[in-house]
């Protein structure tokens, strides 16, 4: 059968659009994710996968293990997390034990893969212990401390990634200019309270840092642990603490469950003492991804707002 050269180009035409559709139909489906320039991390709360997002850019694609809600003290990975942190060419996460039930996966991983605690770099002495020695892994509440935690995310990617340096170097800076006004914002706001009405009290130890760095004095009902148990006493002593100090409010927090602060709230009331609840800070997880607690920037300066409107 004979086609006249109309039809056989136009048939050539067609195999050669059908060819070029498989063809890239197969590159999209084979291609190792690595291949395309981008860099696939895990870290492991919201707080940390968001420096790796602002700093790697779009050379960097971040997967956070914790969502909104969540607590890091008690999170075990999932069936679904080790698939991530086995694809993961670069893992991040908070250290100092913060991921308390993680640490032996994270160290397994280690052996293979990069895998970096951001809170490395913090020099020991700035770092703040309990009474048996235990460093507080709530780092991310003074501003400063997690400028250093930037620093060490830039340095692993241009480890990673060294012919992209001067990207994450100038993401970086850019993003470090970004937290330097968040400290001053959040200098002037706290002081904008008065100094006998600045004490912060909620479910658990995580605003220790934020206490010493902006001058609040900070109580929780739980240690710096949240796997820690608290009893009747501890929350007498706070009740006691409140009615005295004539305390007006005190905080929930996003990844703590509530009763706690609930069963603190009707204790002063039994004494006569009103106290209401402020609002809810986001302590050890961001808000949902999409609205503004979703950042770093914005978890924080949402805090700062609340704190000073309930307590000024
Ligand atoms: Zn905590």
């Amino acid at each position: 059968m004979k086609y006249p050269g109309k039809i056989r180009r136009a048939f050539a035409f067609l195999f050669l659009i059908l060819a070029m559709a498989t063809v890239s139909a197969c590159g999209k489906t084979q291609a190792d994710p690595s291949q395309d320039g981008v860099i696939q991390v895990v870290a492991t709360t919201g707080m940390v996968a968001d420096i790796v997002r602002e700093v790697g850019g779009d050379r960097v694609r971040v997967t956070s293990l914790m969502g909104p809600g969540v607590d890091p003290h008690l999170y075990k990975a999932t069936q679904g997390d080790m698939a991530k942190l086995d694809q993961a060419e670069l893992i991040f996460y908070n250290g100092l034990h913060l991921e308390g039930k993680m640490d032996k996966i994270l160290k397994r991983m280690g052996r293979i893969k990069p895998v970096v605690p951001v809170a490395e770099k913090i020099d020991p002495k700035r770092l703040i212990r309990t009474e048996d020695g235990q460093p507080d892994p709530h780092v991310w509440f003074d501003v400063q401390l997690w400028i250093t935690a930037v620093e060490t995310v830039r340095d692993h990617l241009i480890q990673a990634d060294p012919g992209r340096k001067a990207d994450y170097e100038a993401r970086a800076a850019a993003y470090i200019g970004e937290l330097e006004d968040l400290d001053r914002y959040v200098r002037k706001q706290i002081a904008s309270i008065p100094k006998k009405r600045r004490v912060l009290v909620t479910a658990h130890d995580a605003f220790g840092y934020f206490g010493r760095a902006y001058d609040i004095q900070v109580v929780g009902l739980q240690g710096i642990n949240t796997a820690s148990e608290y009893g009747l006493s501890d929350v007498q002593q706070l009740v006691n603490l409140l009615t005295e100090r004539k305390i007006k409010a005190v905080f929930i927090e996003s990844s703590v469950p509530k009763r706690s602060i609930e069963a603190v709230v009707k204790g002063a009331a039994a004494k006569g003492h009103r106290v209401s609840i402020g609002g809810e800070l986001y302590s050890d997880a961001l808000g949902e991804a999409g609205t503004p607690e979703g950042t770093y920037v914005g978890m924080i300066r949402h805090n700062v707002d609340t704190i000073v409107s309930a307590l000024k």
